[in-house]
């Protein structure tokens, strides 16, 4: 039975939320060696435990000292989602007033999930429904960490998972992880660690809007891939969809960029650059040449997003033409330039898109009861909180 994390239960240390090295120091606080702390992080995160009592070869007075002091928590699922194509999506419950969603999306023998760092965000970006919601909270460590937890246990035993694992994690869920940066930091040390979920860093993606204090910051901690939210390739422009560039404007953002890439040469060559495709406003053939002379500053590679339109925005999503265009254009230009799948459109779940619609989930949950093929949590419980 997972242990819901509930006010009266907040007392207790959560250790979804540890590092390998605070688990450590935790475990020498009670007394016991330091190896205790992989067979631990290994039942909690390989294993999917969530009780001490289930982990069969830690000593019964050790499981049962743990059980008074602390927990495995992890926020409850108020809704889950699995869609056709293989799309999963949750709701999880953090308190009496936040929820936040995360998404599993496969592609060609790729399984990524998209993590939230926090609850609305402040930036405020013209084109993003998060930012339309204000700023919440900040997630803990353990509240980040518990989406890859339950993501990764709906596939089941490890041996029986066959395709369907988390091979890549993003950080573009909900919020700008660089602005909620320790619980952000110690969830991927969290990911990336061998007793964690050992994602490569190369498959663990921080994505960011551009705070460059932070992505300076973020090189001296941890050594992940990063993605940065462009969407304009000028000030002007960008100044009108992502307004943080009024702060850190293009030349400082590029610059960072460099300074981070030239940390960790050998390990990531090219920072992902991503490129929201509106319709008439960053999609023009003068666009995509400004990009491409822009670019040339710092190794890159280029994701194209068709704009994912949400109610209240007056924004349209460009035509498949035209982002072929771009994409072809770029590629002429020698980027390597994708194009996000649409995939998860079905369950109202594109990444990137994870949005405070949770407040909304009475229409919503009308409207995935019609589509799904899928399994819905059913108890009292839950049908309160959704209705
Ligand atoms: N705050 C971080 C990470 C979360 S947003 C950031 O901005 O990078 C994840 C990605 O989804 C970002 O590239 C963001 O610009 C993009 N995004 C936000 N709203 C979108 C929308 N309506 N359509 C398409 N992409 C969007
Ligand atoms: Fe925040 Fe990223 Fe949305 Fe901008 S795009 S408002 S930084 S979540």
């Amino acid at each position: 039975m997972t242990a819901v994390l509930t006010e009266a239960s907040s007392s207790k240390l959560n250790l979804l939320g540890l590092t390998h090295e605070k688990m450590i120091q935790f475990l020498e606080t009670l007394g016991e060696k330091s190896f205790r702390a992989a067979q631990i992080m290994k039942w909690i995160h390989l294993g999917g435990v969530d009780n001490f009592q289930d982990m069969s070869n830690i000593s019964k007075s050790l499981r049962d000292k743990l059980t008074e002091v602390a927990e495995i928590g992890v926020p409850e699922v108020t809704y889950k989602e699995f869609s056709k194509d293989g799309t999963r999506k949750w709701v999880l419950k953090l308190d009496q007033d936040n929820s936040i969603e995360t998404v599993f999306i496969p592609t060609d023998g790729r399984g990524t999930l998209c993590v939230s760092s926090q609850v609305g965000c402040v930036l405020d970006c013209s084109f993003c429904s998060t930012g339309k919601q204000g700023f919440r909270r900040n997630l803990t460590a353990a509240e980040i960490v518990a989406q890859v937890w339950v993501a990764n246990k709906s596939f089941g035993a490890r041996e029986n998972r066959g395709d369907h694992a988390i091979t890549n994690i993003v950080m573009m869920g909900m919020g700008e992880p660089l602005l909620n940066f320790d619980n952000v930091v110690d969830a991927m040390h969290i990911m990336k660690d061998d007793v964690g979920y050992g994602i490569s860093k190369r498959r663990l993606t921080l994505s960011t809007s551009g705070i460059v204090p932070e992505i300076d910051r973020l090189g001296d901690v941890i050594d992940v891939s990063l993605a940065v939210s462009l969407h304009a390739p000028n000030d002007e422009l960008r100044n009108q969809l992502v307004p943080v560039n009024k702060k850190y404007p293009l030349a400082q953002l590029l610059a960072a960029c460099n300074r981070y890439l030239d940390r960790y040469e050998s390990a990531r060559r090219r920072i992902t650059m991503e490129y929201v495709m509106i319709d008439g406003v960053n999609d023009k053939p003068e666009h995509a040449q400004q990009l491409a002379k822009l670019l040339k500053q710092v190794p890159s590679k280029i994701n194209l997003i068709p704009f994912n339109p949400f109610p209240g925005s007056n924004y349209r999503r460009s035509s498949e033409e035209r982002v072929l265009w771009f994409q072809n254009y770029l590629y002429k230009q020698g980027y390597t330039t994708t194009v996000r799948s649409t995939r998860g459109d079905d369950i109202d779940a594109a990444c990137g898109q994870l949005v405070g619609k949770v407040d909304d989930l009475t229409k919503r949950n009308q409207r995935w009861r019609e589509k799904l093929v899928l399994t819905q949590i059913q108890n009292d419980s839950n049908d309160q909180s959704l209705s």
